[in-house]
């Protein structure tokens, strides 16, 4: 059994989204969506601070496991994606970043053409809606920095002492901390499934299937024809009249087109699939954002006052629940920015500041009774590229992930001079006289080698996988054409975190809706 739409999308994901509601707006289209996870109707998906928990349920995420990172000291480091409607839009920490001008001019200039910042811009501001309501169709930004704990101005008057800028808004492309702009409303999460999604459904020409994983693209004479998926344990089939639009993020996108036929050839016949397309590029390319982070007991109240016992928890839920205000609120990612650290001519440098300390532990995240804070950097732009490969032909089976973190010098650099930055943070007059001691690591003793050492030791993802399946003219170098076409195969794109030439210097959902919203906008130019 069979049977045909317009346009069939896989994965309802940040990008797969955004797709929906914008091809769906016209009447002519029948789409399907086809979803890997369940619903998203989770309290820790819509409580912002459930982020904490929302990102570790395996009801609701796949934990990837890289496989050893020789520049993290061999470690092995778990790589969440959202399994659930909404994908990692419904499980992420909700920080709205654009990410800055030039990553965008460097996307044009890898053969993107067409997507550098003069143009994406107004992309982006047809996307956002800073309106009291949500609009239909917009993602909603909001400005919680009334509802942030008091403490979080600590970190801005830090950044004061030291000389950085204060900045009202973090998307202008300007350098400096402020508050982060979150994609929350009236207490909720605020995904791509309830802003692009929901209205899409309600037009009625989207039918969604969740629980639905697709196990390859049908290819037919050069040209995706449809698609094999797998739900309640039976293996169906959809055609496509138009498009197949790969949007299942930069992990899982390149590794249905490899096992559909699409990737390095020698991988492919290795697992005894038949090739279509010899793309060597499939799964290549792969970059994501590593950060460090240090922890400082307080002598001022902190989150944890609220939250780091039975009693305080209780009453922020009930707060939660009646109000829909308090801690449980607002993300817990408060402070933060782009910095350009000494000799930088532009920031390389996101700053996360975290008026509470926590850890994970086996049963989820600790939150100590104890006053504290967490100093984070993330280096922007890496320059090593790592790799996913399916390691079996079967669809079950998760890929292989090869970050190839810190591989190039010039990371090795960016990682001392993000640790450098933390210091004259944590060095300011404000957090020195508000800091007891720190907890592990004694940041302020590190020295060069020390902090370089330290990242290895104890840095983690970011969660910003991308660049897997790049936009490039040349198709031995990239996967995709400027317009997001599969090189060599017809009526096949991939719309998603994987399409982005390079990683943008701040978190990923927004570039990667706003990737989306541009791509919806070509297909449908492409297909009058
Ligand atoms: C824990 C975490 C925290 C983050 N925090 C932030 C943040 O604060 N701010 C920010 O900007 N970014 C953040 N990010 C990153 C950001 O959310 C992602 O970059 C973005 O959501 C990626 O969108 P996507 O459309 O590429 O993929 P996804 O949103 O991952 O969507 C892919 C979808 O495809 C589905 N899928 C996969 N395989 C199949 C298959 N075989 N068949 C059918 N469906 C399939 C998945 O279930 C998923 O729903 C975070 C990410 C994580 C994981």
């Amino acid at each position: 059994m069979s049977e045909d739409y317009d346009y069939i999308l896989i994965g309802a994901g940040s990008a797969g989204c955004v797709l929906a509601d914008r091809l769906s707006a016209d009447p002519r289209h029948r789409i399907l969506v086809l979803e890997a996870g369940g619903s998203d109707r989770h309290f820790w998906v819509k409580v912002p601070l459930g982020y904490a928990f929302a990102h570790v349920d395996p009801r609701i995420t796949v934990s990837c496991l890289t496989e050893s990172d020789q520049g993290l000291a061999g470690r092995r480091i778990a790589w969440p994606r959202g399994r659930v409607v909404g994908g990692c839009s419904s499980i992420n920490a909700m920080a709205y970043m654009r990410g800055l001008p030039f990553d965008f001019d460097d996307w044009a200039q890898a053969g993107a053409t067409g997507w550098d910042w003069a143009s994406v811009r107004a992309v982006y501001e047809a996307l956002e809606t800073k309106d009291a309501r949500p609009q239909p169709g917009a993602v909603r930004i909001s400005d919680l920095s009334r509802q942030m704990h008091p403490f979080s101005a600590s970190f801005l008057r830090a950044a004061q002492d030291i000389g950085w800028p204060v900045l009202d808004d973090l998307n202008t492309g300007a350098a400096g901390l402020g508050y982060y702009r979150s994609t929350v409303w009236q207490g909720r999460r605020w995904s791509a499934a309830d802003a692009f999604l929901r209205p899409a459904l309600a037009r009625g020409r989207v039918r969604l299937e969740t629980r639905a994983k697709v196990a390859r693209i049908e290819i037919e004479n050069g040209a995706a024809r449809g698609v094999t998926y797998r739900q309640h344990g039976r293996t169906l089939r959809a055609n496509a009249r138009r498009e197949v639009i790969l949007c299942a993020g930069a992990i899982h996108s390149p590794q249905i087109l490899q096992l559909s036929g699409i990737g390095p050839g020698a991988l492919l016949q290795a697992h005894g699939i038949a090739v279509h397309n010899p793309l060597s590029e499939v799964g290549r390319g792969l970059q994501d954002h590593l950060a460090v982070s240090y922890s400082f007991s307080a002598h001022p109240d902190t989150l944890n006052t609220a939250l780091g016992t039975r009693l305080g928890r209780l009453k922020s839920g009930v707060q939660y629940l009646a109000t829909r205000t308090g801690p449980l609120a607002v993300p817990v990612n408060q402070v933060g920015g782009y910095i350009a650290s000494d000799g930088a001519l532009r920031p390389d440098t996101q700053i996360y500041c975290n008026p509470m300390l926590y850890s994970y532990g086996p049963k989820g995240p600790e939150v100590t009774r104890a006053s504290g804070y967490i100093l984070c950097a993330q280096p922007c732009r890496p320059t090593s590229r790592g790799e996913i490969r399916i390691t079996s032909p079967a669809p079950g089976d998760e890929p292989g992930i090869w970050p190839n973190s810190l591989s190039t010098e010039a990371d090795c650099q960016s990682v001392i001079r993000a640790g450098r930055l933390l210091q004259r943070l944590a060095r300011s007059a404000t957090l020195t006289q508000a800091s007891r001691a720190p907890i592990g690591p004694d940041l302020l003793s590190l020295d060069d080698d020390m902090l370089l050492d330290d990242f290895r030791a104890r840095a983690s993802t970011v969660f910003h996988p991308s660049c897997t399946c790049r936009m490039g003219d040349d198709p031995a170098r990239a996967v995709l054409d400027a317009r997001l076409r599969v090189h060599g195969t017809d009526r096949l794109r991939v719309v998603d975190a994987s399409a982005f030439p390079n990683i943008t210097s701040g978190n990923t959902n927004a570039p990667t809706m706003m990737l989306a919203a541009r791509a919806a906008a070509l297909i449908l130019e492409d297909n009058r």
